[in-house]
């Protein structure tokens, strides 16, 4: 029984313990409740109302474990924050299994008590946005308490007087460790718990552990971790919670190639944060250092969607040359379950120092702004009767659309092309800072890739991360 072999077999059998509800990040209050209502006393499980949010939801204290050891993990404080959340049930359904880890759960349950808050802020989460129905960021409310959730969270903590809390958020995938190509697809921050960022044994403690957490971690995302800045923020809840004495651990969940819902990055939530625990109950943190925690790699923010590297552009008869980032937005539609993408370009020139999840050397391409298709569309219908590839491979990025049957701003996922509506005649035809323009990408005068919305689509390729937009 050791540390290493729980967490390779918890990555080996992850699939079994996985809570198969969640599929996608923007999931509601009212999905929680089922899977919170099936927590079993048989399997230990003692779940409580800790109280409500400001639109009258419940917010559910799930406690585990008769320890002498409190332990607090809360997440979800920001609404659209939402991988931990996921993890945290799968941890619930990894308690509620028994089979030959049992003995590393007699270990976490005999030394610890487990005080989960799965999604904090429930009002947030519902129509999937940061602050909280008061339109307060909780992590700016650790003081004042305005927020009923943050009142919760800091009463939870006095009553248990908790040794140790993880708290759970999600960061933006352009972070990255240190100025490397690879994201930061899980950063760490032991909390300052004032301005002068001194250290004592509630912090060190909580640097130990981060230190082997991030150990375990790199035997599976090498150099995918960072630590967060640890600049002090008197108001928010990481860095009062060490100061009022319990040993806090922020995780906050990056990003990682082609996982636009998280699932391997809550997976990564899972391993590591039971791992915590075993760390905690072995007292395994002591034997590492608060120097290994300062080795990890400082958060960056190195990494784009999409980067054009070389890019020969004309302006008035000169050509130069200029790299061309761009950036992705997720947009939330009405459902307030589903998303778009729309992208911008975020930076020109020199970008030497930055990376992209996906990258295209320019150098022998000839880069030009992508064609709309001549013949007006009347029909969704219509329109899938085109043969995209060939649309594509003549460089179209775009068609005039005079069809009625479809309103939204994205554009359905099979229809590979941006649809101009009204009185729009061309796409964005500018290459310039917060524009979306459609570029062509031509290797030796024959069509290699179309960047549409920001995603490169490849000539012959059958689908696409990407959605088109309408105009
Ligand atoms: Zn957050």
């Amino acid at each position: 029984m050791n540390r290493k072999s729980f967490v390779a077999a918890l990555q080996q059998q992850y699939n079994t313990y996985r809570e198969p509800y969640f599929t996608y990040r923007r999931f509601k209050h009212a999905d929680l409740q089922p899977l919170i209502a099936a927590l079993s006393p048989d399997k230990g499980f003692a779940v409580k109302q800790l109280g409500f949010s400001t639109e009258k939801r419940v917010i559910h204290h799930i406690q585990l474990g008769k320890g002498a050891t409190q332990v607090m993990l809360w997440s979800q404080m920001h609404g659209d924050e939402a991988t931990a959340t996921m993890a945290l049930f799968d941890i619930f359904r990894f308690f509620s299994t028994s089979d030959e880890l049992d003995s590393y759960r007699k270990v976490i349950l005999d030394n610890l008590s487990l005080h989960f808050v799965p999604m904090l802020n429930p009002d947030g989460a519902e129509v999937f946005k940061r602050r909280t129905a008061l339109d307060i960021d909780m992590n700016r409310d650790a003081l004042r308490l305005v927020n009923p959730e943050s009142r919760l969270l800091k009463g939870l903590r006095d009553e248990l007087n908790a040794d140790f809390g993880f708290n759970l958020h999600d960061q933006h995938t352009r972070y990255t460790a240190y100025y490397t190509p690879k994201p930061a697809t899980i950063s760490f921050l032991a909390p300052a718990y004032n301005v002068a960022k001194e250290v004592n044994p509630v912090r060190e403690r909580a640097m130990r552990l981060i230190a082997a957490m991030n150990e375990d971690l790199q035997g599976i995302i090498p150099g995918q971790v960072a630590k967060y800045n640890d600049e002090f923020e008197p108001r928010a809840f990481g860095d009062n919670m060490q100061k009022w004495g319990t040993s806090t651990i922020l995780i906050e969940s990056g990003g990682y190639p082609n996982d636009p819902e998280k699932m391997y990055v809550r997976q990564l939530n899972f391993i590591a944060i039971l791992s915590a625990l075993y760390a905690i109950a072995q007292k395994e943190y002591e034997q590492y250092t608060t120097e290994q925690y300062w080795a990890i790699p400082d958060n960056r923010t190195q990494l784009r969607h999409l980067l054009l590297r070389n890019v020969e552009l004309n302006l008035n008869g000169a050509s130069y040359r200029t790299d061309i980032s761009y950036d992705v937005r997720e947009r939330t539609k009405a459902d307030n379950r589903s998303f778009y993408y729309e992208s911008f370009i975020d930076d020109l020139g020199d970008l030497s120092t930055l990376y992209g999840y996906r990258e295209i050397d320019c150098t022998h391409l000839q880069v030009s702004l992508g064609k709309v298709y001549p013949e007006e569309m009347y029909s969704l219908e219509q329109i899938r009767k085109l043969n995209f590839s060939q649309l594509i491979a003549e460089g179209y990025t775009a068609l005039r659309y005079k069809g009625q049957d479809w309103q939204e701003k994205d554009v359905p996922a099979d229809i590979p092309l941006n649809l101009l509506r009204g009185n729009h005649t061309q796409p964005d035809d500018t290459i310039g800072i917060e524009r979306n323009p459609d570029l062509v990408l031509l290797e030796a005068g024959k069509v290699r890739y179309l960047i549409i919305n920001g995603f490169v689509r490849e000539v012959n390729a059958a689908s696409w991360l990407g959605n088109a937009l309408c105009y």
